[in-house]
């Protein structure tokens, strides 16, 4: 889930500013699932402000054709030819140079890293829309404005969307950190299924099988293991929560929880990398 208006609810005990709120009975704070308060710098970072930028890999047009083979370009992961890339449309959200140094501010406050640059992805969350259809799910996050829950910039957003009929839609590249889950950003790869519960996704039959499908292509990419392909709602229990903003170190959401998960990854394991 995304945006307050479509989250249920702080799902862990509150502390620090939240219970504050709380005491000052303004919490009616719903669960945000990529916002995050506080905007204060990271007290004592020693964190470069330099801005990481993507990896170049372009070579020159006049390059002769010898060149791309001799490149020191680092390799992409390799993919066993057995895991088959999904289809997936391409439908990028605007994600310019202002939303990315946005994005690297972002991460220095909570995570204390000066980059936008999403590199060696560990976790992959499963989240769904709280919307019916893909359109409002891309509407909410196309526009870079602060998020309606935390009032942070840049606004949230997910890798991908799997939407009702099986079809696939890639918002944001994959060198891209994404704010959909508190505390994981830094290292999560965020999957969006449309719809309005877990049941509801693991019950759509053709939804499932792409979202397993695109789960098992990433996973496998990126050789995250099983055990780290979550849902929203365990995401404090990850090894790689972190968060360098008191307030939220506890903040979850409702969507994708353990059990359903567990089923979730049951299905998932059938579907393992080095067979076909
Ligand atoms: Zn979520």
């Amino acid at each position: 889930m995304i945006r307050a208006a479509r989250c249920r609810g702080i799902v862990l005990p509150v502390r620090g500013l939240l219970a504050t709120a709380m005491l000052a009975g303004v919490l009616s704070v719903p669960a945000g699932c990529g916002g995050q308060a506080g905007t204060a710098p990271v007290a004592g970072s020693t964190t470069s402000r330099a801005v990481s930028p993507p990896t170049p890999v372009a070579l020159p047009a006049s390059a002769p054709a010898a060149a791309a083979v001799t490149s020191t370009t680092p390799a992409p992961p390799s993919v066993p030819a057995a895991v088959p890339r999904p289809a997936i449309r391409q439908w990028p959200i605007p994600f310019g140079s202002a939303r990315k140094l946005q994005m690297a501010a972002y991460s220095l406050r909570h995570y204390g890293e000066d980059t936008y640059v999403l590199s060696h992805p560990r976790v992959i969350v499963e989240h769904y829309t709280e919307t019916s259809t893909a359109q409002q799910a891309f509407n909410t996050f196309a526009p870079d404005v602060p998020d309606n829950e935390f009032h942070e910039l840049p606004n949230t957003c997910a890798h991908f969307l799997v939407e009702p009929s099986g079809r696939i839609d890639q918002l944001v590249p994959l060198s891209l950190r994404c704010r959909h889950t508190t505390g994981l950003n830094w290292t999560a790869i965020g999957i969006e299924n449309v719809g309005f519960s877990d049941r509801e996704i693991l019950e759509n039959h053709a939804q499932m099988t792409a979202s397993l499908r695109l789960t098992r292509w990433l996973r496998c990419r990126y050789s995250v293991s099983l055990k780290n392909v979550i849902g929203h709602n365990e995401s404090l229990s990850s090894p790689f929560h972190h968060d360098a903003v008191p307030a939220f170190q506890h903040q979850t959401h409702a969507d994708w929880n353990h059990a359903d998960m567990g089923r979730y990854r049951a299905l998932l394991a059938r579907l393992p990398c080095s067979a076909g």
